[in-house]
């Protein structure tokens, strides 16, 4: 393996090969448990290696388009079989990079080797239709074909999965690909390029250059050769790369934040509804575009619902995710920390009250590490920065209302749109909930965090860029279509 790891510097992957940056520039990678654990460094690449990424990766596409589907296939699933050998390696990075705790880390990776299989079976199904001419003589048909060379610009959150739901179907269409990672979490993406190298894909079919969004992120946007970006982050930054990919005819998707509600009506199951809340928007530290920021509770079973909830959270332990008692990991970074703590003063100053946690966790085992407690506020007011921005942590807001219509309306009154969940036995509130919720993802009585790689997912509003990635709809971006008329 090329990676130098006496050095614990992770080189950018171009062309086949382990290579340095010209800027000799290197960033460390931080343990948000602890501050003193150093993964190892990335490059703080410049836009010289991104044209050096993309000029493989154009020069290989030719050749990769041409093989067949069941040959990129099995490059596939070579490389899921060899990550999932490496799970334990891979996940251990992640947790160390991310703070997400093992268990889930695992789960992760394994959903990682998951969606390389079915990507890998893709290559044997069908990629277009016939359609009958009103020429007699004539045989018109489509047939999906590859964008060319595919950016991928991913956030540190799943640092797996994110990146291989959008690398893998690029792949199996016969698109090449360049992704630029987060640097949070820059090394895990290196350990997949491990896999992928040994996977064998031909030189310049997978590229990854490190680096800050503002210098290979902004290059990727720009790049005259790239042809389709794929985007997940921030709201902010995805309309500067949306922006950027439509001045210059690019194709893009972008998947952004959420501000996802639970609706929990007088006749739900509380006890259900109370652990997926706590599911939905404290595991993984609450940073899941999915996660649940928002419970919206039907005022006859609010007391009830909301003393079961305090109850069961406080049992929750936070620490070191490598440890298996813990059920919660720290924040991210110590950015992240800062934002969620910013957040939860804001919370305090607009006047809505703290019923548990609330602040950053100190003393010995929290001292190094950027911990905070599991968060729940209620008088919580629709007008209110913590009812309406995406916190990115385990804060929850507690909202009381007197019917589901109301409930309703105060769900869909935020710019987001991603998933959202409602708990009920009445079958006409599920019905009006699915009707009525301007959600990507729409969840009865389950938690808002939670999707399946073979389904459509995304989201409405300002959620997305209104395309879907996963299950066959990846397709939709990943190719364009031809119609072709033979006679
Ligand atoms: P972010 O700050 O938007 O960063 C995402 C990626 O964009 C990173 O790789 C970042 O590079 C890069 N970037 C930053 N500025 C750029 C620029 N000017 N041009 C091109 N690229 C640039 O998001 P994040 O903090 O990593 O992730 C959290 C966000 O992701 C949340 O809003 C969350 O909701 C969203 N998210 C959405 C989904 C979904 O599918 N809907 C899934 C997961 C997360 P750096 O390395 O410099 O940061
Ligand atoms: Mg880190």
């Amino acid at each position: 393996m090329t990676v130098d790891t006496k050095k614990e510097t992770y080189l950018n992957f171009v062309n086949g090969s382990w290579v340095e940056s010209s800027s000799g520039e290197v960033k460390e990678s931080v343990n948000p448990a602890n501050r003193d654990d150093i993964i190892g460094s990335v490059q703080m690449s410049n836009v010289q290696e991104v044209d050096q990424a993309v000029a493989s990766a154009k020069k290989a596409q030719s050749a990769w388009r041409k093989l067949s589907g069941n040959e990129r296939g099995t490059i596939l699933y070579k490389a899921a079989d060899i990550l999932e050998r490496n799970l334990e390696d891979v996940a251990k990075c992640m947790t160390r990079e991310m703070g997400k705790t093992f268990r889930e880390a695992k789960g992760e990776t394994a959903r990682g080797v998951a969606i390389l299989r079915y990507y890998a079976g893709e290559g044997l199904r069908k990629t277009g239709d016939v359609i009958p001419s009103t020429d007699r003589k004539a045989l018109m048909f489509t047939n999906r074909v590859p964008l060319g060379v595919v950016g991928v610009i991913t956030p540190w959150n799943f640092p797996v999965a994110i990146p291989i739901w959008k690398m893998a179907p690029a792949l199996i269409y016969g698109n090449t690909v360049v992704i630029k990672p987060a640097l949070e979490t820059a090394i895990t993406c290196a350990k997949i390029f491990e896999c992928f190298e040994e996977a064998g894909f031909p030189d310049g079919v997978v590229n990854m250059v490190t680096g800050s969004g503002s210098v290979v992120g902004k290059a990727i946007t720009d790049h005259p050769n790239i042809n389709g970006i794929t985007f997940t982050g921030s709201n902010g930054v995805g309309k500067t790369i949306g922006q950027g990919a439509l001045a210059r005819g690019a194709k893009y998707q972008l998947e952004m934040g959420g501000k996802n509600p639970v609706i929990v009506a007088a006749d739900a199951d509380l006890d259900l509804a109370v652990d997926a809340t706590i599911s939905g928007a404290f595991l993984s530290t609450g940073q899941k575009c999915t996660a649940t920021s928002r419970v919206i509770i039907e005022d006859s079973v609010y007391d009830i619902f909301k003393e079961k909830l305090l109850a069961k959270t406080k049992n929750i332990t936070v620490g070191d995710g490598l440890n298996e008692e813990v059920w919660m990991g720290p924040c991210a970074s110590e950015n992240q920390l800062q934002t969620v703590l910013s957040y939860i003063e804001k919370g305090r100053q607009e006047g809505a009250s703290v019923l548990v946690g609330g602040t950053q966790l100190t003393g010995e085992k929290f001292e190094k590490g950027f911990f905070v407690e599991p968060t729940i506020f209620e008088n919580v007011t629709n007008d209110m920065t913590i009812a309406q921005e995406e916190i990115f942590g385990p804060v929850i807001a507690l909202m009381k209302v007197d019917h589901l219509e109301e409930a309703l309306a105060l769900a869909n009154d935020v710019k987001f749109g991603l998933s959202a969940s409602i708990f009920t036995s009445n079958i006409q509130k599920m019905l009006s909930f699915i009707e009525e919720m301007d959600a990507g993802l729409v969840r009865i009585n389950s938690e808002s965090a939670g999707v399946e790689l073979q389904a459509p997912f995304g989201g409405m509003k300002q959620s997305s860029s209104h395309s879907r990635e996963q299950g066959e709809a990846a397709k939709e971006f990943f190719t364009s279509t031809k119609t072709i008329f033979v006679k």
